[in-house]
């Protein structure tokens, strides 16, 4: 949202000079923030976003810790070949593991590694999934049975077994502090409606404080068209809707994809009252769904509601209904992308649901590649 010269806040005719300022402070901005300051601690940095730390995509997700379902990565290797999607999986595992070593060891998050499981319908395409994935020496895979999964009308599961969950809040809350004590400065409510070159640098006209910053990286996911009409060709924006209900008695341990009906679920053990949360089904209303406006809606909710309960064979309370902006690019890849309408700025994102585990990895790389440092992965992530 712009503002006029009589809505503005006197600190916005002055200019904070930064080398790099970040713009959207979610899982992917302060990815970038972190491994900018481990790689080059002197650098300044500042980090922006219109609302709060986590008020997008990554403060409302099911905190799946997770490179994806079974499902997505077998019907990867039949569209675009084994050692393509070998490749890709590769790099999301690196995203997880990177987690694992830098982000856990230092922060509580809820974090548990108690596996996603794929759910399936039909044994043949179980089997089939099954075969790709093993002739791909995909690893920490296992195959569930009917009986073990305890769920009605389906044939079993694979489960990847080093996934789990992760409360996206208390990390991304954590993450930030780390941060500040490090010397980001952190300027929430703070919207930047502009970007203009300076020079050599480029000036973040925004709400509050403007920035000038010697390097830009946009990190705005399903924002991105909004901010750019460039950045939109690029990345989709997708609602998603979320539903939590009272699991009573029932203990459910694990993460669970269901890629027939495009649903997830596990329950949150933290919570006070025993709790499923479950999302997905937007295909039920795709067009209404690709949007990036903040809304639940009927039709969704109530396919999750009875979804869940079918599922389970049980009635469930509502506790809380909420929705998130997603990114989707068209191979559902992120870019790390130098962005074509002003210098020095590169976009990172379009995370295409996956955000948790791939951003971590993917801001490595986007850091890696300004610092002009070589990694494995250069060929894996759509660039120019
Ligand atoms: C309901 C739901 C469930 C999901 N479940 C999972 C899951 O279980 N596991 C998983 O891995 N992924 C999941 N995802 C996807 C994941 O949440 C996202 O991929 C990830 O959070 C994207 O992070 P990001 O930092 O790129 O974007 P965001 O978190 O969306 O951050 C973008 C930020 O930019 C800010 N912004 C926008 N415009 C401006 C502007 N003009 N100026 C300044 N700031 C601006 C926004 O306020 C926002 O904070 C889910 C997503 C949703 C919506």
């Amino acid at each position: 949202m712009t503002q006029s010269c009589w809505q503005k806040k006197i600190e916005a005719s002055k200019i904070q000079q930064v080398d790099v300022a970040i713009v959207g402070a979610g899982i992917c901005g302060l990815s970038l923030a972190y491994w900018l300051k481990l790689k080059s601690p002197q650098i300044k940095i500042a980090l922006i976003d219109s609302q709060e730390v986590a008020s997008g995509a990554s403060g409302r997700n099911a905190g799946f810790y997770t490179a994806g379902s079974t499902a997505y990565l077998a019907n990867l290797a039949i569209k675009s070949g084994e050692l393509k999607a070998a490749a890709y999986w590769d790099f999301k595992q690196e995203s997880l593991k990177l987690m694992k070593e830098h982000l856990f060891t230092q922060f509580e998050a809820h974090q548990e590694f108690w596996g996603s499981t794929t759910l399936y319908r039909s044994d043949r395409e179980l089997e089939e999934h099954l075969m790709i994935l093993q002739r791909m020496k995909v690893t920490n895979l296992k195959k569930i049975s009917e009986n073990e999964l305890g769920f009605s009308g389906l044939s079993g599961g694979l489960k990847f077994e080093n996934e789990g969950r992760v409360n996206p809040i208390k990390l991304l809350t954590e993450l930030k502090k780390f941060l500040q004590e490090k010397g980001v400065l952190v300027f929430e409510h703070n919207a930047v409606s502009w970007a203009e070159e300076r020079g050599d640098k480029v000036q973040l006209v925004c709400a509050r404080t403007n920035i000038e910053a010697g390097h830009v990286f946009l990190a705005l996911n399903g924002y991105a068209g909004e901010f750019h009409p460039d950045l939109g060709k690029w990345v989709a924006p997708k609602r998603a809707q979320m539903l939590a209900l009272d699991l009573g008695g029932k203990v459910l341990n694990g993460n669970y994809y269901d890629p027939a009906h495009k649903v997830y679920f596990r329950q949150d053990p933290t919570s006070a009252t025993p709790t499923l949360l479950v999302g997905g089904m937007r295909l039920l209303e795709e067009v209404g769904e690709n949007s990036n406006f903040d809304k639940t809606t009927s039709v969704i909710q109530q396919a999750l509601q009875s979804y869940a309960e079918g599922i389970l064979g049980q009635k469930m309370n509502v506790l809380a209904r909420w929705s998130g902006i997603m990114g989707f690019t068209q191979e559902e890849k992120p870019y790390v992308r130098t962005a074509p309408f002003i210098k020095h700025t590169t976009f990172v994102g379009g995370f295409s649901g996956h955000g948790m585990g791939l951003a971590f990895g993917t801001a490595h790389e986007a850091v890696a590649r300004f610092l002009s440092v070589p990694t494995r992965f250069k060929d894996i992530l759509p660039v120019e």
